[in-house]
């Protein structure tokens, strides 16, 4: 068995106090980086050149040399074949042609939007991840962070092998030390906690549901740091049901995104930017929409805005509650109007005051109103992730009264293949782990030591599980999983 040495690190497992690196050199406290550092500015680099000192070489004699030198760089380069051996198939595979990619349709497992990718791959080695043009969602668009995770697949730091108490060994020994521990765990009427992301696979559903039925005190738990369980409650308490319908984003002309980054960094941030920017064409200013924002922090869709205003974030519902009151109590619109159960809930916000107190441009605000009541059934108002439920259920309330339901999709629906676990249910699965009622937990390509908010406690709760299997698709060596899990396997990434 080899020892898997975990790079040194700071006690607070971070190479700098910002906890940021930029290099191996630097993650690993390479001496010569370090010296690379302090001879940032040497001080020979800032004194005068010396003229009399320096070189005769002469301009004429300096390009001929120069010349010289990249004529041997491209001879030396120009077969690079002579630089080793390069074996044909044996066997070729039949899709093989070699010297032509081959391209693979595949879903992105980036974060919960579940975008199309089409994966370039040469000789069965995948290079290039992008866009697949016919998937229906984002329509061969991709984001940074899908484009880069072909790099997952090569990282030098990912786990190749199962290790078990920081030393590695092979698959065999691993898993029959970790089926014996899950059959104990089970047989003793412990739990085995699973800790998940967002599931979006039904296969994985599938496995997972197959593993509860094998291992009946299983639990499956699954977070996300960001996420939109609030929009989801809203919208079941609203209208019964927990699958949001797609919205039409390209037919409104009028957005109004209230503490919302959809353009930049929320869950179906693709296809909404997709959908957005066909009505942003300049050689098309007829069909041109228009953008409002309020929001607290600076985001790209801020800076995409036609109108920003600026509001703190908790103002936002207060906000809502002055629209209801200006469309439904005082224009009269829907027939919520006739229903003083409804009115009396925002009859006393009123928008020109709230304008005032929290200096916002009124006549922004009137034009805003004014679009708002214009484009009925041909507008949407849109709440940010961050907003709580109940700024969502009067946000709901409001589409519903200006008929913006129209741009809810008719036939496509977000659905939720497992609800993610609620605050609560985390918590209790830490008090589960602390006062020893978990036998196994089992991190499936998820870090909730570093994850998770500190004040659920969940690193010093898990050092009393009995076993803690770390099971990552990029597994990582130097994160707080592997340092506090006993046992670490390997798991396939998207592209294998
Ligand atoms: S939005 Fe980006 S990270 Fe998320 S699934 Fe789509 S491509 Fe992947």
């Amino acid at each position: 068995m080899k020892d898997i040495k975990a790079p040194e690190t700071n006690n607070d497992n971070t190479v700098n106090e910002s906890g940021y690196w930029r290099s191996f050199k630097e993650l690993y406290k390479d001496p010569s980086f370090d010296k690379a550092l302090k001879n940032e500015f040497s001080p020979e680099a800032l004194q005068k050149p010396e003229v009399d000192k320096m070189s005769a070489v002469t301009r004429r004699r300096f390009l001929a040399l120069m010349g010289a030198s990249a004529a041997f760089a491209a001879a030396g380069c120009n077969n690079y074949q002579d630089k080793g051996f390069i074996y044909p198939y044996n066997n070729k595979p039949e899709e093989v042609i070699l010297g032509l990619p081959n391209f693979y349709a595949s879903t992105c497992s980036g974060c919960s939007s579940a975008c199309g990718i089409l994966v370039k791959t040469r000789e069965g080695r995948p290079i290039k991840v992008d866009g697949n043009p016919d998937h229906p969602v984002n329509k061969g668009k991709i984001c940074t962070k899908g484009q880069a995770s072909v790099m997952n697949l090569y990282s030098p730091e990912r786990l190749k092998e199962p290790a078990m108490n920081k030393a590695q060994t092979n698959w065999n020994d691993a898993n029959k030390k970790i089926t014996e521990t899950l059959v104990s765990a089970s047989g003793s009427g412990k739990e085995i906690a699973v800790v998940t992301h967002t599931i979006v696979s039904p296969t994985l559903k599938k496995l997972l549901d197959e593993f509860k039925v094998t291992y009946p005190t299983a639990k499956v738990y699954s977070y996300e740091v960001f996420n939109d369980s609030a929009r989801i409650n809203a919208w079941q308490k609203s209208y019964g049901k927990r699958s949001i319908p797609v919205l039409q984003l390209d037919k409104a002309k009028i957005i109004v995104a209230l503490e919302s980054d959809f353009l930049g960094n929320e869950k179906n941030m693709l296809e909404f930017t997709r959908m957005f920017v066909q009505n942003r064409d300049v050689m098309n200013a007829n069909e041109f929409n228009r953008l409002y924002s309020v929001e607290g922090a600076v985001t790209a869709t801020g800076m995409s805005a036609d109108y920003r205003l600026r509001l703190r974030t908790d103002a936002i519902e207060e906000l809502v509650m002055c629209l209801l009151n200006e469309v439904i109590g005082k224009k009269k619109i829907s027939a919520f109007a006739m229903d003083s159960r409804v009115t009396s809930v925002f009859s006393s916000n009123d928008l020109k005051q709230f304008a005032v107190k929290h200096k916002l441009d009124e006549k922004v605000i009137d034009h805003l109103v004014n679009d708002l009541v214009k484009n009925q059934g041909a507008a949407i108002v849109y709440g940010g992730d961050k907003l709580p439920e109940s700024t969502h259920i009067a946000i709901n309330l409001l589409n519903d009264a200006l008929g913006n339901t129209k741009l809810y999709s008719a036939d496509s629906e977000n659905t939720e293949l497992m609800p993610l676990s609620t605050s609560a249910e985390m918590e209790a699965l830490v008090s589960a782990m602390a006062s020893g009622r978990v036998g196994a937990v089992i991190h499936f390509d998820t870090n909730p030591v570093y994850n998770l908010s500190p004040d659920y406690n969940y690193a010093e709760a898990l050092k009393k599980s009995a076993c803690k299997h770390n099971f990552g698709g990029t597994g990582k060596r130097n994160n707080g999983n592997f340092e506090l899990c006993t046992a670490h396997s390997p798991c396939t990434g998207i592209m294998e």
